[in-house]
């Protein structure tokens, strides 16, 4: 008999019930907005800073309204203004080079790795040849690039580093948190990534000027003091009224529900590290199945799982596609001429005015993609890379008939 998945790839666990009451207790109170206090209280949303600043040991943290909004205002914050050059991967999300022209400023794409990390010899060829003083560095789907290789590059070429954490919160290099290396890191709280509150962001920095710049735009008036995890008054001082207030806090009803989330967050990347290697194991040695190999001293948040198959044509990617979702397993692939949901790359940006990169061309076209919700149990995972696993031998084996059965034209 045929093996079907009957799991969803989107279903995200229930807010833990603490959070529930934590957020009960805020609907009650009435008091959601961030600055909105009893005397003597203080608010949901300073406490959560103080604790994620804790978590990551950064001596600054800022929560927001999304991870977009995280690393648009990081942007400003480090200085990018409007027709700036700014460094990014190929291979992210939208919302990367969204926030790079949501400041007016001008994304510079640089080539992935076959392991799916920024190419640092590409890297320091378009550092030169735009100028850019800054890279929004995305650890997209958790691939996390050499640190060490990547700072010391980007100290000579003085170019600022802000990591995009999205898939990293968790996450270690050699023992350092994600986000620690670089100038700011920002993360995302939003419902598919390791916190969720629906939407939210942070923004962590060890640099005053950069900390006070971030409160100031995220919109805290003159109340910046009520902070925790901010500089102290002082670094306001010669700023405060130089700094545009561009609203994008995060409110007390969220991060109610997100402080018991963070208490939770080292458990449930050892449960999806679990979940990672049941998928692993089970894809390990397919033919024709390239897996992302992992560094042994990267802890990895394995809330998504890739891998590739080179020099695969598109009607054979589409046929196991198509095969997979029969039997219940869904997969994407950055290879779909047109943006497909939250799938795009970035050649599908074109307000960026992107220019060809070969490397990811070549890379994206035979990259599989998927979600790997905690919902998901290590059975699930093991019957998941089966079913993969069976299908991608079937389409070989069919070979030809496939590509001949399916359209090649995009
Ligand atoms: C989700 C995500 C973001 C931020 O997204 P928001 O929805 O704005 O919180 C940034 N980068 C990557 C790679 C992401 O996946």
């Amino acid at each position: 008999m045929m093996e079907r998945f009957e799991g969803s790839f989107t279903q995200q666990e229930p807010i833990p019930e603490d959070g529930i009451e934590a957020a009960l207790a805020v609907l009650r109170h009435g008091r959601l907005h961030r600055y909105n206090t009893a005397p003597g209280e203080v608010a949901e949303t300073a406490l959560l800073e103080e604790e994620f600043a804790a978590l990551t040991g950064a001596r600054y943290c800022l929560a927001v309204a999304s991870g977009g909004y995280a690393m648009a205002c990081a942007l400003r914050a480090v200085g990018v203004g409007p027709g700036d050059p700014v460094l990014s991967n190929a291979f992210t999300l939208a919302p990367v080079p969204g926030a790079i022209a949501s400041v007016g400023a001008r994304p510079v794409f640089v080539e992935v790795t076959e392991d799916l990390t920024i190419d640092l010899a590409h890297l320091e060829v378009q550092a030169q040849a735009s100028g850019a003083r800054v890279l929004l560095l995305s650890h997209m789907r958790g691939h996390v690039c050499d640190m060490e290789a990547l700072m010391a590059l980007c100290d000579r070429l003085d170019v600022a580093v802000i990591e995009d954490c999205a898939h990293t919160m968790g996450a270690t290099w050699r023992g350092v948190p994600s986000g620690r290396h670089g100038r700011v890191g920002c993360y995302s709280m939003q419902t598919y990534k390791h916190v969720n509150s629906g939407e939210g962001g942070f923004i962590i920095t060890d640099d005053a000027q950069v900390a006070a710049r971030a409160v100031l735009l995220s919109g805290s008036y003159m109340l910046y003091a009520r902070h925790r995890a901010a500089p102290p008054p002082e670094a306001f001082d010669g700023i405060r009224l130089d700094t545009p207030n561009i609203s994008g806090r995060m409110d007390n009803l969220r991060a109610a529900i997100l402080r018991p989330q963070l208490r939770l967050l080292a458990d449930r990347v050892a449960r999806w590290g679990a979940l990672y290697r049941a998928l692993e194991t089970g894809l390990a040695d397919t033919p024709a199945l390239r897996l992302i190999p992992r560094p042994a001293h990267e802890v990895y948040v394995g809330s998504s799982f890739q891998f590739l198959l080179p020099d695969w044509s598109a009607g054979r990617i589409r046929a196991l596609i198509a095969r997979c979702a029969a039997r219940g397993v869904e997969l994407k692939w950055f290879g779909a001429p047109d943006p497909v949901a939250f799938t795009s790359r970035y050649d599908h940006w074109r307000y960026a005015n992107p220019t060809p990169l070969p490397q990811t061309d070549r890379l994206l076209a035979g990259l599989i993609d998927m979600r790997v919700p905690l919902t998901f149990t290590p059975e699930d995972c093991a019957l998941i890379a089966r079913i993969i696993r069976a299908e991608v031998l079937a389409v070989q084996q069919a070979g030809e008939e496939a590509d001949a059965a399916v359209p090649l034209a995009d």
